[in-house]
């Protein structure tokens, strides 16, 4: 008898948690935090898997919403080794440290009493069961490799997710069922990350993010965006304006860095043109480069500190910071949470006509970033309340960097591996609801549901 049940608090994209039982056996999918919400509200339902220890827990990517409660799903679980694929333990490791810190402000900022949910000692405790394997073969759940015909009653494979650095869907197989979850897939090629590998199907189960299903997609290229992008840069700059991109630490972060050297070695932007990142994007670039030779993506000679060579945002000087000409600000949050560094420094970019914020990647309409994407030039907008309102004077424009598949290439991937039960997850209201029509359409004969948080669904 197999099952999954639904470890997260909501349906919406959230913080990932997944829990599938195979008779004895019994694994967990992702341990996320929520990036929106605080204190134990943020984290996933882990009662219902209270009853009995995982085998194991497997994490698809270094991102906060997969992998932010890590530490916290082990200390319920302290037996389970933790698979995961090379790039994401280098990655994981500075993400969860990090998060201690900004737990450890939040705690005294906002009094919330319950922060930190684990400690530094913690994660080091946690990072003994941290076991990387590398992908497209199969492990037992003890870790060994085995041949394909080779079935030891449970076992798993990774498949490259073309997301971030290391990001991988997770296959998991037993004598009589065969489950694949996608954790966040990307199934178009970026600047490093080269597109999703998909596997053979059928599966008994396929669980599967849904994260663009409201939006249709626009037909922009990839190309063309990075097109006009850099030709709003280039205007930017010939004004005498500097660029504030609003960018997470992990994964856009990297991406734009990339595509911004490129750009500068073809002449599409000047060769002098400054680029910045911020401390926390530094340490996850060096872990970029670090793996570059291990991970599944383009131009794995290029080392991003070593050749593009980006300055170090100074937080010191952030209150007098001034916006240079022809600099590229390449700044964390990518949502301009408030207190992060792209929120603050936007504050000194908003008065100036000549400079410009771009937005690259998704931003929650609540969100800062959200509501100066939607303000129109001369509103008046509140990036944080401690600086009040400002006017809107510089440019403010977006452009679909996306490292998600679009929802027509994610239902046709949906299709291709024959799925005959289908979970949605990570997706909010709409997304859900469009996915679960347009499947219920084109996969007749399949099982198409939306879990239930807690809901425990027998396949
Ligand atoms: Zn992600």
């Amino acid at each position: 008898m197999a099952a999954l049940t639904n470890l997260t608090r909501g349906n919406e994209i959230g913080a990932n948690c997944y829990q599938l039982d195979f008779g004895e056996s019994r694994v967990l999918l992702d341990a996320g935090m929520h990036p929106k919400r605080t204190g134990r509200d943020a984290t996933p339902n882990l009662a219902p898997a209270a009853d009995r220890q995982a085998d194991a827990i497997f994490l698809t990517h270094a991102h906060l919403d997969h992998a932010g409660c890590l530490p916290l799903a082990q200390l319920c679980q302290p037996d389970a080794k933790v698979f995961m694929s090379p790039p994401t333990r280098q990655l994981v490791e500075p993400l969860l440290f990090n998060s201690v810190n900004v737990m450890k402000r939040q705690r005294d900022e906002l009094t919330i009493s319950e922060y930190p949910l684990f400690t530094r000692h913690d994660i080091q405790a946690a990072m003994r069961h941290w076991q990387p394997r590398s992908l497209d073969r199969y492990w037992s759940l003890d870790g060994t490799p085995l041949r394909d015909n080779e079935n030891p009653g449970l076992r798993f494979r990774f498949h490259h997710a073309g997301h971030i650095g290391g990001s991988v869907m997770v296959e998991i197989a037993t004598a009589d069922r065969r489950v694949l979850y996608t954790g966040d897939i990307c199934l178009h090629d970026q600047t490093l990350m080269t597109r999703a590998t998909a596997p053979a199907g059928p599966f008994d189960l396929l669980i599967c993010e849904t994260t663009r299903g409201a939006q249709p997609a626009d037909g922009v290229s990839r190309n063309l965006a990075e097109q006009s992008l850099l030709a709003a840069i280039r205007t930017t700059f010939a004004r005498g304006g500097a660029v504030l991109l609003p960018v997470f630490a992990l994964g856009k972060t990297q991406e734009m860095l990339a595509l911004l050297h490129q750009a500068r070695l073809r002449g599409d932007l000047p060769a002098n043109s400054v680029l910045h990142i911020g401390g926390l994007g530094k340490v996850f670039t060096l872990a970029y480069d670090e793996t570059a030779e291990f991970s599944a993506r383009a131009h794995r000679g290029l080392k991003l500190m070593g050749d593009v060579r980006p300055q170090i945002f100074d937080l010191r000087k952030i209150e007098k910071f001034k916006p240079k000409a022809g600099h590229l600000y390449l700044l964390p949050s990518g949502m301009m949470t408030e207190n992060t560094t792209s929120n603050t420094v936007a504050t000194h970019f908003l008065p100036r006509e000549e400079d410009s914020i771009y937005f690259v990647g998704y931003s929650d309409p609540d969100s800062p970033a959200g509501r100066l994407r939607c303000a129109a030039a001369g509103d008046r907008v509140t990036l944080n309340p401690r600086y009040g309102d400002q006017p809107v004077r510089c440019e403010v424009r977006h452009f679909d960097f996306t490292s998600h598949a679009d929802r027509d290439a994610l239902s046709n991937f949906m299709v291709s591996v024959r799925p005959k039960n289908l979970a949605l997850v990570h997706g909010d209201h709409d997304a859900l609801a469009w996915f679960q029509r347009e499947m219920q359409s084109r996969l007749p004969a399949a099982n198409v549901f939306i879990p239930e948080p807690g809901q425990r669904i027998a396949f």
